[in-house]
């Protein structure tokens, strides 16, 4: 084994062959030494990572030591408006959060915002001085500009590095053969190079691909050899975009007209798949230089990027959340945590899952071991497709939890919704 950028033998490290900010599941293989691997994560990756903060919370991806991913934005409480805060989840400003927001009234009277407990234990401050605000005027703006989420050199070189060290996972290629993979390696390790290797992918079949087998932040990768004589690898990102990069140049030119490719998907919530498709016609899959087609696509794009806080609702989604769920929970039933702070104050990603527990857990009749937990959890929840969880029904869902918490029932319900999943359902 040597490193496919340089050959050192020497030092190899393991690559995240996709960056594990970017993804829950692990690609990754010990074929880069500590010089390389440490490059392409300090010239561009950290950089591009950053860029997606905001998507990587919402998606609900997290830090390696499990904390949820902190982002910059703007938050506003009431009247007060507060630049670039650092923000992970509602717990870590409206919760049991030592932090205090310093600003000025219209008046031009100095203000703290935060939580009561924290401000009553501030030296000189007293009840009277207390001003309760609303916690559901608070407003979260983060800004992002798509060029530079899809477009920047850091992204383009990531994608490229991706392609590169997933094309030689994938075919066992374990040093760095100069005679193939000179130029895409040349531009891996430029950074200010702006030579096109990345293109993006317009042709619809391979969108609809895309969508077919994707996930909202699943990454799909194949490769195919084009007529043009070269091999590409294809990317399609988070189900937001696909990119197509030239790897090197193929031992034939495929001259075909039936062709069979592999695709693999690998999915936020650490799944993996492989998949066969074929087409018949040209091999070749139309696609335009990044600027041009970001042009084309971004409505398209904005669409899919605003999309990214919709769950799946997998099995494996419920299974995760609630691991995250049971230790707050015990904590509830004991009294250390009330309903909202088990809810992370009115958190999606807390109240989705207790209401889907909840449904199959009422439903119970209605299961048949014939079907799928998808088609299960569909007949459960009464929908046929997408379960869409609207701000009106999560209103709604919620002012029943907090009658049910005051009738000291809710307790009982979450327990019996998590036993009657945990020993029937989740295998
Ligand atoms: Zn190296």
């Amino acid at each position: 084994m040597k490193c496919i950028y340089c050959n050192c033998e020497n030092d190899l490290t393991v690559s995240d062959i996709i960056p594990y900010a970017m993804t829950g599941a692990k690609v990754k293989k010990s074929f880069v030494c500590k010089t390389h691997n440490g490059f392409t994560n300090d010239n561009y990756e950290k950089k591009m990572i950053s860029e997606f903060a905001f998507f990587r919370n919402r998606l609900g991806l997290t830090e390696r030591d499990g904390d949820p991913v902190r982002y910059n934005a703007e938050l506003n409480i009431g009247e007060y408006k507060f630049d670039n805060v650092s923000i992970s989840d509602h717990t870590s400003i409206l919760g049991s959060s030592k932090r205090i927001f310093p600003t000025t009234d219209k008046n031009g009277n100095k203000v703290l915002v935060a939580n009561p407990e924290t401000l009553l234990k501030q030296k000189g401050f007293s009840a009277d001085k207390l001003n309760i605000l609303d916690a559901s005027e608070v407003s979260i703006i983060a800004r992002s500009n798509i060029h530079t989420l899809f477009c920047s050199n850091e992204m383009l070189h990531t994608v490229a590095k991706i392609a590169y060290e997933w094309h030689c996972f994938i075919n066992d290629i374990e040093h760095f053969d100069e005679t193939q993979y000179q130029d895409i390696v040349s531009y891996i390790l430029n950074p200010d190079s702006t030579d096109h290797f990345v293109e993006i992918v317009l042709s619809p079949q391979t969108w609809g691909l895309m969508d077919h087998i994707s996930r909202t932040g699943s990454h799909m990768l194949f490769e195919y050899c084009d007529i043009d004589g070269n091999t590409y690898v294809i990317y399609g990102f988070w189900g937001i975009i696909i990119y197509k990069i030239r790897i090197c140049k193929s031992a034939t030119k495929n001259l075909s007209i039936a062709n069979v490719y592999n695709v693999y998907s690998y999915h936020v919530d650490g799944s993996n798949k492989g998949d066969m498709f074929g087409t018949y016609g040209i091999p070749s899959i139309p696609s335009l230089d990044c600027s041009s087609a970001l042009s084309i696509l971004c409505d398209e794009i904005k669409n899919r990027l605003s999309n990214v806080g919709e769950r799946d609702l997998t099995k494996e989604y419920l299974i995760n959340r609630i691991k995250e769920i049971k230790p707050i929970f015990s904590k509830y039933k004991n009294g250390f945590y009330n309903l909202a702070q088990l809810f992370d104050y009115e958190h999606e990603d807390r109240i989705i899952p207790v209401f889907i527990l909840e449904q199959l857990f009422l439903n119970k009749e209605l299961f048949d071991p014939s079907l799928s937990f998808t088609q299960n959890m569909q007949k459960a929840l009464d929908c046929r497709e997408k379960f869409v969880f609207t701000e009106e029904k999560l209103k709604t869902v919620l002012s029943r939890y907090v009658e049910m918490d005051a009738e000291n029932t809710f307790e009982t319900m979450l327990d019996s919704a998590i036993n009657y999943f945990e020993s029937t359902l989740a295998f």
